[in-house]
């Protein structure tokens, strides 16, 4: 989440985008290669995890309902994230941004599924992203280009 923004007892009330439904498994968090080979060993968190090219592997679903959402394996339903900041992936810690390619060019766009960034004025989040914030993303994305998403309709874009 994008602590600068949102309020950290709204996201531990709602944890949306800790869950995930089949159609939104494309959203499923990338982790780095160092990172994945130390969190699918035994390690200090005491969750191994399953991973499939970078991203966590979820699953299994129980029901036949395309709204049945699973939860990240590194999610405590009480407390939030389990990882810290230096294993939670770049992804997760500026959600809901998300870095994509639209036709060739990078672009900053909104997830516009959160529940709480509606409340949050849309120039409030462009000076953030002005501050250094937009850039930071950019460096981030041009070194691990496997975190840029396909664009997507319906997802404002906020800045390029
Ligand atoms: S969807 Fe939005 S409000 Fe909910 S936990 Fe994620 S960042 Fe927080
Ligand atoms: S890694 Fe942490 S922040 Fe990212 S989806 Fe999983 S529980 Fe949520």
């Amino acid at each position: 989440m994008l602590s600068a923004i949102l309020s950290k007892s709204s996201c531990a009330a709602c944890k949306f985008c800790c869950s995930f439904r089949r159609q939104s498994l494309w959203e499923a968090p990338l982790f780095p290669p160092e990172v994945v080979e130390k969190l699918s060993k035994p390690n200090e968190y005491g969750v191994v995890g399953e991973f499939c090219n970078g991203k966590i592997a979820l699953g299994p679903y129980h029901t036949e309902n395309p709204e049945e959402e699973v939860q990240c394996t590194f999610l405590d339903p009480r407390k939030g994230c389990i990882l810290k900041g230096e294993d939670k992936p770049f992804d997760c810690s500026i959600w809901p941004l998300r870095i994509m390619d639209k036709e060739g060019e990078l672009v900053i766009a909104l997830t516009p599924t959160c529940p709480s960034i509606g409340k949050v004025p849309t120039q409030e989040l462009i000076k953030l992203l002005q501050k250094g914030l937009g850039e930071k993303i950019f460096r981030y994305a041009q070194a691990h280009r496997y975190i840029i998403k396909e664009y997507r309709e319906g997802f404002p874009i906020i800045y390029l």
